[in-house]
């Protein structure tokens, strides 16, 4: 970017005396503020005229990489469709002034639209009852847990403390089963990525009194659809242990398959995600819990007043926009455009695992491993290209995992430019290994190190000050 205020931070571009606005005279008496909550020093603001206020922030927000200013390949995070008409309904003025203190016969629309929400999704899941409170998809999972383990405690089985999770599964699933205090059992997975049936029993008949669940994903985290959920159901479920549905990307079964019918007894959903809302960097989110017939009376409460009411809204409008035949095709469509990527690239990439893919699918790196260029290293270079990278390092299942999800509503020119500079990209680790290895090079900044900037993230401009001094 070639932008002459570009890398000056706005306590740079201070000049004292240098006024962006006037306050109007104080024209009411004085009033003491008393010595003692008084600053003892000016504090170090910076001073500068409107517009240099109004360009620098406005250059910054322009370094931001988002749906909105190109293509999104990140896998298993599916939020790359953001209807703006979602968005306008979120912020319509009779949803967005609501108190959640209000009395109940004034908010009678709000909970009409999120009845009319949890009546879609038992619909589209099978399941009898969700309650909206947790906050995102792990905390969706552990308020799933907690349902499992007070239904267990309600029969009396409090011994059921141990969780089967397979080794592909999404990192929040052992994490959240540790948090509500269950150990983990994993299970392996086949050379075809799919949970081992044998290893799975010999697990069973180990440990059955002690297993309260069995958490799967499906399509699991490789993008493959699990066949055999009844036989597993049915195993969990003759032990007494109930199963879990991480439906975090419900997208690829929408309409064609209900996780319900399946044999799951409990489940959440990542509203952000299927049901799309924009929630990069970290927010915000919905993860509501649904359960079969029976278990409702179990759930907890893990969040005051009725959930992340504003995304409840844009994922019941994003359901109505698309109605009950159009909804199926978000499932094909997505695994279309997955299919199509895969294709075009599995003779330079790696591609662990061949065959059908769902709505993503993970390669093993570059296929030419002689030339030393990784998964970061090609994640890098897109940048270069103006692309987000894919999932990297996800799941641990191989060394060098890159992980494609193109999502539904991508034109084939969009994936035909994303195939063709993954390709180029294949080409400079061959005959410039080092211009990959060194990329991004047109980025404002180059690489970062990961580690120091998670540890000791420098937030605040007299920090940076007092660590040159
Ligand atoms: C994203 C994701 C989660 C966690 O959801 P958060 O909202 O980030 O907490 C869990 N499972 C799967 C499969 C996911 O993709």
């Amino acid at each position: 970017m070639t932008n002459k205020l570009y890398g000056n931070l706005i306590f740079e571009l201070s000049h004292e005396g240098r006024r962006g606005y006037s306050l109007p005279r104080n024209k009411f008496s004085q009033y003491e503020v008393p010595a003692a909550l008084r600053r003892q020093e000016e504090a170090q603001l910076p001073e500068c005229d409107e517009l240099t206020v109004v360009r620098h922030y406005t250059n910054l927000s322009l370094n931001n990489f988002g749906v909105d200013n190109g293509f999104y390949p990140l896998g298993s995070c599916t939020m790359k469709y953001n209807p703006k008409i979602n968005e306008e309904m979120a912020a319509l003025p009779q949803f967005q002034n609501l108190h959640p203190m209000q009395p109940d016969h004034t908010v009678e629309g709000a909970r009409a639209a999120t009845i009319m929400l949890e009546n879609s999704l038992c619909a589209l899941t099978g399941l009898a009852h969700f309650t909206f409170k947790p906050y995102a998809g792990a905390h969706g999972e552990l308020t799933g847990l907690m349902v499992i383990d007070n239904y267990h405690r309600s029969c009396g089985d409090v011994q059921r403390k141990k969780v089967i999770v397979p080794d592909s599964a999404h990192g929040t699933n052992p994490a959240s089963a540790a948090v509500c205090g269950l150990d983990i059992l994993e299970v392996k997975s086949t050379a075809e990525g799919l949970v081992d049936l044998a290893d799975l029993q010999r697990i069973v008949s180990l440990e059955g009194p002690n297993i309260a669940a069995m958490m799967m994903t499906n399509p699991n985290t490789l993008g493959l659809f699990e066949c055999q959920i009844p036989q597993i159901a049915q195993l969990i479920h003759d032990c007494g242990a109930l199963m879990y549905y991480d439906g975090a990307n419900l997208n690829p079964m929408l309409g064609a398959c209900r996780p319900g019918d399946m044999g799951f007894d409990v489940m959440h959903i990542n509203l952000h995600k299927t049901f799309s809302t924009p929630h990069g960097g970290g927010g915000p989110g919905s993860g509501p819990v649904g359960v079969r017939e029976g278990l409702q009376q179990f759930f907890p409460v893990v969040s005051p007043y009725h959930g992340n009411f504003a995304v409840i809204l844009r994922a019941l409008a994003y359901i109505i926009t698309l109605g009950r035949d159009h909804i199926k095709e978000v499932g094909p469509l997505a695994t279309l455009n997955a299919n199509y990527i895969k294709e075009s690239l599995k003779d330079v990439y790696e591609l662990p695992i061949d065959g059908l893919c769902c709505h993503e699918f993970v390669f093993d790196g570059l296929k030419d491993k002689s030339t030393g260029v990784t998964t970061m290293d090609v994640a890098k270079r897109l940048l270069d290209y103006g692309y987000h990278a894919p999932t990297i390092y996800f799941p641990l299942l191989f060394h060098e995992s890159l992980m494609v999800e193109p999502t539904e509503n991508e034109s084939k020119e969009t994936l035909d430019g994303f195939i063709s500079v993954m390709r180029r990209i294949a080409e400079e680790a061959k005959s410039d290994p080092e211009l990959v290895k060194t990329a991004p090079h047109n980025t404002p900044i180059g690489r970062v190190d990961d580690v120091l900037a998670a540890k000791h993230p420098v937030t605040t401009y007299k920090q940076l000050k007092n660590e040159q001094d």
